[in-house]
């Protein structure tokens, strides 16, 4: 079996960034509690857990007076006034890429527009969007799009959460901009765009994506593949995989996948396909 490696694979700048933040508290011997998983990998939260973070899913569960770590996915301005009354120490790991996101979506609401965020309702990323911009609604896909009343409104702001797959964001806000007169600042993040990109390009019979059930951009990378695709978060799940039969295969991640893990992977493959 040949083995292609996708370039991008591993942490994107936004992960580094937060596991910077999450590995200077843990060097600090601080109790941390991690609000929503830091990033949506097994491995990287089992990692922190094993150092002694806590994870919740509610601000209401951390005492007050603790440290608080804001995943990546970023939060809604009423966690961070909670957090603020409550006497919680914050260090914020929200992504550069979704706090662009949060402000625009705060300018077209203090403008007065209907906010449309493109994503997935229940997404931690989608929640801390919608609080920026009371009254937002959220579209997933072109369908729903269409499915919108044409007097519903007239002027809409649309962006997006930033993991979505590139051609959807695209094909909703032609829908929408059809439909209503729209400002948009709707688009995936880069880094999500060129692994997207690199898996459109790829011409081999299958795709092995690595990276958690749980995220978003692996999930996508699945999606926007050619080829039949598999998909592996551990090396257990990767040992259960039944590749035979495929003559060439293709290896990329997910942007929050440790590159040590994709390693490990690949090593694996190599030694199994010789
Ligand atoms: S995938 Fe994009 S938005 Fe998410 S952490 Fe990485 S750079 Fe930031």
């Amino acid at each position: 079996m040949k083995i292609e490696i996708l370039t991008p694979h591993g942490f994107c700048a936004g992960v580094k960034g937060a596991l910077d933040k999450a590995l200077r508290l843990a060097e600090e011997g601080a109790l941390v509690y991690c609000l929503h998983e830091i990033v949506h990998n097994e491995i990287v939260v089992e990692s922190l857990r094993n150092r002694g973070f806590r994870f919740v899913e509610d601000i209401g569960e951390i005492p007050n007076g603790s440290t608080v770590l804001f995943s990546a996915h970023g939060v809604s301005p009423s966690v961070r006034k909670e957090a603020f009354a409550r006497s919680l120490r914050v260090v914020d790991a929200t992504c550069p890429f979704v706090m662009r996101v949060h402000k625009a979506a705060k300018a077209f609401s203090d403008a007065g527009l209907q906010v449309i965020v493109i994503g997935k309702k229940t997404h931690a990323e989608v929640k801390g969007i919608l609080g920026e911009a009371p009254g937002a609604m959220v579209v997933a896909s072109a369908e729903e799009a269409r499915r919108l009343e044409p007097g519903a409104f007239v002027r809409a702001g649309v962006v997006s959460q930033t993991t979505m797959n590139a051609d959807d964001v695209a094909e909703i806000v032609a829908v929408l901009a059809g439909k209503f007169e729209i400002e948009s600042t709707a688009e995936v993040c880069n880094a999500t765009k060129e692994r997207q990109d690199a898996v459109k390009a790829f011409g081999g019979d299958a795709l092995l994506v690595l990276g958690s059930a749980n995220s978003s951009n692996t999930r996508r990378l699945a999606e926007v593949a050619r080829c039949k695709t598999f998909r592996a978060g551990t090396l257990d799940e990767l040992r259960a995989l039944d590749l035979s039969g495929i003559r060439h295969l293709g290896v990329t991640s997910g942007a929050s996948t440790p590159e040590s893990f994709f390693e490990e992977a690949v090593r694996f493959l190599l030694q199994s396909s010789m």
